[in-house]
């Protein structure tokens, strides 16, 4: 089965051959083909290939479909009421997670997989064709090991976060806690994960509880990544850059040091203006990380407490406002970006060999997202 998409005003192929210069390789009057779920063919409408099927874009932009790199799915309940209160002045604080872990851990898995689908159409319906998921709120072994087979029923890309907060349970002794992440709830998440992540923050893990738990994930098989300096800065980028991690979370505050440890290790900095927008915090640059050779991902966070929006345009709506970003930078980040924070070349990038993730917008460019804020510009996708 083959299908042409023609017509196309606006390709964004961030394929750097496609238009040497230009950040997301845009192609004009362009097409493409799309053949058994992968891309065929991409190049001018008028020297398009014959296809099964014919679908005309009308001048329309098209995109590789946005790839976020970073959500937090699979809970129960919501924390609406905190929100509010944050709003009239409260400040956030970590602890709210454990709100969450209680009524994830009262779902069953069905409320669960529900909720999870519920996210997910969601972000389709918003341009995301590939996401990562993240356990974090069940934080015992069997409520860890259900919520991540939950998110793989989702995607591949599943993270064991088990080191999210210590559990409730292990309040008075979170070296026991560390002890229970790193042996029997890894040993029961790792067939289900392909990532580890820690929450290195005060108030979560420090950070010689980070490396040994990041070192426990390697040793079964796991990548790791890092949440790192959200709330303040601290050790977590620093740690995330030696090790060698192929992305780095939040990086709100960021002093001159981290910046430079990212850009020589090449590890991806995964930018998350929806947790800034929705805890009143203030934004990290993008425009700094990018002027010192930074490779930068724009990611929703999507989670019941610190941010609550599965919404990439959004996100490129606020690098860019709030960020330093120009919309292409935004555009790239949100998905070539989010594929690279993943460690994929597959997804990302509209070239012949690539997975058929593809975004329509009701619009004429990808400058719309950012100039058009809060309009549900995706017309379709196209997935694999
Ligand atoms: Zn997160």
């Amino acid at each position: 089965m083959s299908l042409l998409i023609t017509n196309i005003g606006e390709l964004v192929t961030n394929d750097p051959a496609a238009a040497p210069g230009d950040l997301l390789g845009v192609r004009t009057d362009a097409a493409v083909v799309l053949t058994d779920g992968v891309v065929s063919w991409v190049g001018a409408a008028a020297d398009a290939p014959a296809a099964d099927e014919v679908f005309d874009a009308r001048g329309r932009a098209v995109l590789p479909g946005f790839v976020d790199s970073h959500s937090h799915l699979v809970f129960a309940g919501d924390r609406a009421l905190e929100f509010q209160a944050r709003m009239a002045g409260e400040s956030y604080a970590a602890g709210g997670i454990r709100t969450t872990v209680a009524a994830t851990r009262a779902a069953s898995d069905d409320q669960l997989a529900a909720g999870v689908a519920r996210h997910v159409a969601e972000m389709r319906r918003q341009g995301t064709t590939t996401l990562e998921i993240k356990s974090g709120y069940g934080l015992s072994v069997d409520d860890e090991a259900r919520s991540l087979r939950v998110a793989r029923e989702f995607t591949d890309e599943t993270t064991f976060l088990g080191a999210h907060v210590v559990a409730p349970e292990y309040a008075d002794d979170p070296a026991g806690y560390v002890d229970l992440v790193t042996g029997p709830m890894l040993a029961a998440a790792a067939p289900h994960a392909r990532w580890i992540d820690v929450f290195c923050e005060r108030g979560a893990f420090d950070e010689d509880q980070a490396r040994t738990i990041l070192a426990a994930g390697t040793a079964a098989g796991l990548k790791g990544r890092l949440h790192a300096n959200q709330l303040g800065e601290g050790p977590g980028v620093r740690l995330a850059a030696e090790l060698g991690l192929t992305a780095v979370d939040h990086c709100t505050y960021l002093s001159d040091d981290d910046v430079h440890a990212l850009r020589d290790a090449g590890t991806v900095a995964t930018l998350l203006p929806g947790v800034e927008f929705s805890t009143r915090h203030p934004y990290p640059s993008g425009r700094r990380l990018i002027d010192a050779g930074v490779t930068v991902a724009v990611a929703s966070d999507c989670n019941p407490g610190s941010c609550y929006t599965s919404s990439l345009p959004f996100c490129i709506a606020l690098a860019v406002r709030e960020m330093g970003m120009t919309p292409a930078e935004a555009v790239w980040a949100a998905s070539a970006g989010g594929a690279a924070a993943l460690g994929r070349t597959d997804v990302g990038r509209v070239v012949p060999g690539a997975r058929a993730d593809l975004t329509l917008l009701d619009a004429p460019t990808h400058v719309h997202l950012a100039y058009r804020p809060g309009v549900p510009l995706v017309a379709r996708t196209w997935t694999a």
